[in-house]
């Protein structure tokens, strides 16, 4: 079914663009700073960007924005580039901020030049004591009319290495009374002694976010620079810096971010969690991290669809998490492969079934008939689940209980006679007699059940160990509450089941297998698997349990 979508904003602005033959095709680009992993937020982003080229017939260029030598890594870039082509995108371009330092320079060559840029040695407190308020004008540096002779020598002194961090700053010379704080002499260059991690120790000098992202879009021809809200203040001097520099005209659009319930999306924030022990590393499948969320079984396809729903708007707003496991659902229902497995095992006897018989049964892959089928082994002694029984049913019960009917799923209808406890009173076994005319596609028994279980045959099964997540985080805005995040942390995020039963189809899973163990959730294989040591992630439930738990209240 197609859904008539209405244009999102930037899609509108694009469309007169392109009708009024401003462009022939677009370019834009996604602009990461290479000092964390991806994650969630940043997925509305790439989805965005190279979504609209795609659609527009155009391209998108994947840049580095890494002009802060000290927090950046290769680590981070790689794990980028791996994430965005996961998510099923390709960029036309691999660029690097770093590689226009030589550029960058020359323009802030140019602006000394026009008098539109000068040296400022004071201190940054003293910068900031002439800043001035949002409702007070700002103070001239004392440095603010040094000859153009004089900035020119100085700048080039500062990129010899000269000076220390600190001591000196290149400062566009705008408004120091201008409304908008950022335009009252911004500094565009700092003095960092420190080893880049592709330029080495060439520079010791390095530009401003400021003066690098504007010229760096302007170097690639980006006509639809989009980026989060809370750059609005920065276009002012984003634009100011083309036109004074007299470069490509780039524009830089907004949007707002994405912001998720019971997950924090803040690098910063994520960086602590990691090295503070919270979670087993970025890809823990607890983490928002787009390597996280693929460990944990997300496919790229939920993700785009989530990324489509949630839109493009212009102002902040907390999307619920649900949605995007709803949107998980969805694609798992269609792609993955039926299953059982067996979490908390109970024995279940077919007293009337052959001693050491096998059978065995067919079980269809999916709902849908393409999936195909396989054989399950059906014998004496099945694992079924305990909660599937109970000694005294409650009322509308319709598994096993003493003297009821269930069918055991691909298999026969089986009536349970009679149950036996261990010594602490659980119980411990339960016998059954099964009718031999009710086989699954060939029931001629008349006998009408209304619930079906899974089981797993005892001789048959294999093993595994099961991670059961629940979110990381127990506060629904964790943002927005006081104090630590931290302190908000779900100490039962983790259930590790040791030992399962599964069915022994599973010993063959590979890593790209999405699995439903059927009436107990989604679920694919994990990293720490080994040769004889099966390890399952739990992807999601089959419903949403938490938002029915706070519903219970
Ligand atoms: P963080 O605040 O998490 O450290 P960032 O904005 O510093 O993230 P960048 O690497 O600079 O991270 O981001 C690259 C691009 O992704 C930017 O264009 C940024 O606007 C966008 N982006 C980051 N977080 C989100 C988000 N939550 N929703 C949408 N876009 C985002
Ligand atoms: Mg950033």
């Amino acid at each position: 079914m197609s859904e008539e979508k209405s244009l999102n904003f930037i899609e509108e602005i694009i469309e007169n663009d392109l009708a009024e033959g401003k462009y022939q095709s677009i370019i834009t680009r996604f602009p990461p700073e290479p000092n964390g992993y991806l994650h969630i937020g940043h997925s509305k982003s790439i989805c965005l960007n190279f979504g609209l080229s795609q659609k527009y017939g155009g391209s998108t260029n994947l840049r580095f924005d890494d002009t802060n030598p000290v927090t950046e890594d290769t680590e981070y870039v790689e794990s980028i580039k791996e994430d965005i082509k996961w998510l099923g995108f390709n960029w036309s371009n691999e660029y690097y901020a770093s590689d226009y330092f030589d550029q960058l320079f020359e323009y802030a060559v140019t602006l000394i030049n026009k008098e539109l840029a000068y040296v400022d040695d004071s201190s940054s407190e003293e910068i900031a004591l002439l800043k001035g308020t949002p409702t007070e004008a700002g103070k001239e540096s004392p440095y603010r009319n040094r000859t153009i002779e004089e900035n020119y020598k100085l700048f080039i002194e500062m990129k010899s290495g000269k000076y220390k961090d600190g001591e000196k700053v290149l400062r566009a010379k705008i408004d120091m009374a201008s409304s908008n704080m950022l335009m009252r002499d911004p500094i565009i260059y700092r003095i960092k002694h420190a080893h880049h991690h592709r330029t080495g120790n060439k520079w010791c000098l390095y530009p401003m976010y400021d003066f690098a992202h504007g010229q760096s879009d302007s170097i690639e021809n980006i006509t639809h620079s989009i980026c989060t809200l809370e750059f609005i203040p920065h276009r002012e001097l984003y634009d100011w810096l083309i036109s004074k520099l007299e470069i490509y005209p780039s524009h830089q659009y907004e949007f707002a971010r994405l912001n998720m319930t019971y997950t924090v999306m803040s690098k910063r924030k994520l960086l602590q969690l990691v090295n503070e022990g919270f979670v087993s590393g970025w890809d823990d499948p607890r983490m928002p991290t787009i390597c996280g969320l693929r460990r944990k079984g997300y496919t790229p396809l939920s993700i785009r669809n989530f990324c489509e729903k949630i839109g493009v708007a212009k102002r902040e707003n907390l999307i619920d998490l649900s949605l995007l496991e709803f949107c998980l659902r969805e694609d798992l229902n269609q792609i993955a492969k039926r299953v059982m497995a067996v979490l908390d095992p109970l024995k279940l006897v077919i007293t009337n079934y052959e001693d050491g018989k096998t059978e065995l049964l067919n079980s269809e892959n999916g709902p849908d008939e393409s999936m195909g089928s396989r054989e399950i082994p059906f014998s004496k002694e099945l694992w079924i689940e305990r909660e599937d029984f109970m000694e005294e049913p409650a009322k509308k019960w319709f598994r096993l209980a003493p003297g009821a009917m269930v069918r055991l799923k691909s298999a026969y209808i089986i009536q349970c006679d009679s149950f036996e406890k261990d010594h602490n009173g659980n119980v411990r076994v339960i016998h059954c007699t099964y009718f031999p005319d009710s086989k699954s596609g060939q029931d001629t028994s008349g006998i009408s059940v209304k619930g079906t279980i899974h089981w797993v045959s005892v001789m048959h099964a294999a093993t595994a160990e099961v991670r059961l997540y629940d979110r990381l985080l127990k506060s629904e805005n964790p943002a927005a509450e006081e104090g630590d995040f931290k302190d908000y942390i779900n100490p039962n995020s983790l259930e590790i089941i040791k030992e399962v039963y599964i069915e022994p189809s599973l010993s063959n899973a590979t890593f790209e297998d999405r699995f439903q163990f059927i009436r107990k959730g989604y679920f694919c294989l994990d990293k720490d698997t080994t040769n004889g040591h099966l390890v399952f992630n739990r992807t999601v439930t089959l419903k949403d349990a938490w938002s029915k738990e706070v519903k219970k209240g």
